[in-house]
């Protein structure tokens, strides 16, 4: 994709425009034109760039409202959610009034009413080993927006495999991290993070909270890497992660080397194609001789009716005590999963017991836990105290 003639240019290099401004483009971008860096010639290349986002919440709402105003011609988009009321605290493409709507097309028209020059590509699917070569084949940078560990690995993998810039970010609470990974010219992430970490290990952002304004930073910084590399510009964050604390304003630099033993990017690669992501990630190996969830699942419905019936059940909240405090299950006993462990001995192996988080996972791997320690009457409550509230009492708060 390089060419002599503009070192770093990404897939637009040395080309003959094929997409010269128009007036109103000139207007519009002149804060560009009139730099010397960036000029007509970098404003044609941000047209003619495309560029993929993997996922269109909190990083990816910076991302697209800068891309798509600094000129980006074409934008892609993955996501499969729907917009729900506790995201508009930081995913500022969505409003008020998109609650419910598919974020594809919520983000649709927020970007087309910016820039309605730019063609916005959507793909409503989670990104899998199936179809993630294809949907990344035609873009010249992808953008990693999301918060779980399979989606991470296999964005890395399927950028090595098909050489090109996968543009990092990643957010927790008050601290933030943004690098460019780019196996052709320095590490990709298999070499800085070789290993998943152990499953619930990381909570993501809806189980361990984030700052409204941190994926704004981030998603910024990220936005900024991924116009550099369009244009060819500077020196990217390849081979450098920085690092943010929102709590002591500080950005630290750190160093990343690629790993001659990397499985995928390494001299030796022994990972060749795509693979299960979730297996790889261990959400897929439940401990020996526990057979399946489904049916240590118990629906909010359910539930309810064997409460109503009167039947003798404990219920067991493994959320940590400042959850508690936004809203509870009557009669449900706290035993934050933090460290659930060491309170084991509590628990009757004779009781049926239904354990509850916030949405079903935490209380899931407190399930695998119980299962290892033999008690077998174990019970989760499916989706959580949030499908409970949508599903049985309206009246609780969710958050
Ligand atoms: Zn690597």
């Amino acid at each position: 994709m390089y060419t002599d003639s503009e070192p770093g240019a990404l897939g637009v290099g040395g080309r003959r425009c094929e997409m010269p401004l128009t007036n109103e483009e000139i207007l519009r971008y002149s804060r560009h034109l009139i730099i010397p860096e960036v000029g007509v010639r970098g404003q044609e290349k941000l047209k003619e760039g495309k560029v993929l986002l993997i996922g269109a919440g909190g990083l990816g709402s910076p991302l697209a409202l800068y891309l798509a105003a600094a000129g980006v011609g074409t934008l892609g988009l993955v996501d499969f959610d729907v917009v729900d009321l506790s995201n508009l605290q930081r995913q500022i493409l969505h409003g008020f009034w998109d609650v419910g709507r598919t974020k594809l097309e919520s983000a649709r028209d927020t970007i087309t009413a910016l820039n309605p020059d730019v063609t916005v590509q959507t793909y409503e699917t989670r990104l899998t080993s199936a179809n993630a070569l294809t949907i990344m084949a035609d873009y010249d940078v992808i953008v990693d927006g999301t918060d779980n560990f399979p989606t991470r690995y296999l964005t890395n993998d399927a950028c090595v495999l098909l050489g090109k810039p996968n543009v990092y970010g990643s957010i927790f609470r008050f601290e933030g991290q943004c690098t460019v990974f780019d196996a052709r010219r320095g590490p990709c992430y298999r070499c800085v993070f070789p290993h998943p970490p152990p499953p619930g290990s990381v909570p993501s952002c809806a189980e361990g909270g984030v700052l409204g304004v941190l994926p704004g930073i981030i998603g910024t910084l990220q936005a900024m890497e991924t116009i550099k590399l369009l244009l060819g510009l500077g020196e990217t964050l390849v081979g450098r992660l920085v690092f943010y604390d929102a709590l002591s304003t500080e950005f630290q630099r750190l160093e990343l080397r690629k790993d001659p033993a990397c499985p995928i990017c390494g001299e030796h690669p022994t990972i060749t194609g795509l693979i299960d992501y979730e297996e790889f990630c261990g959400l897929h190996t439940p401990p020996p001789g526990f057979d399946g969830i489904e049916h240590c699942q118990i629906r909010p419905r359910e539930l309810k009716n064997r409460l109503d019936h009167g039947d003798r059940l404990v219920l067991i909240d493994v959320r940590e005590p400042h959850e508690y405090s936004i809203c509870r299950l009557e009669g449900a006993r706290l035993m934050p999963f933090s460290t659930f462990a060491e309170h084991v001995h509590q628990l009757n192996s004779a009781d049926e017991i239904v354990l509850l988080c916030k949405n079903g996972l935490r209380s899931l791997q407190t399930l695998q836990l119980l299962w290892e320690a033999g008690f077998r009457k174990v019970f989760n409550l499916a989706g959580g105290l949030d499908a409970w509230a949508k599903q049985v009492d309206p009246t609780m708060p969710r958050y």
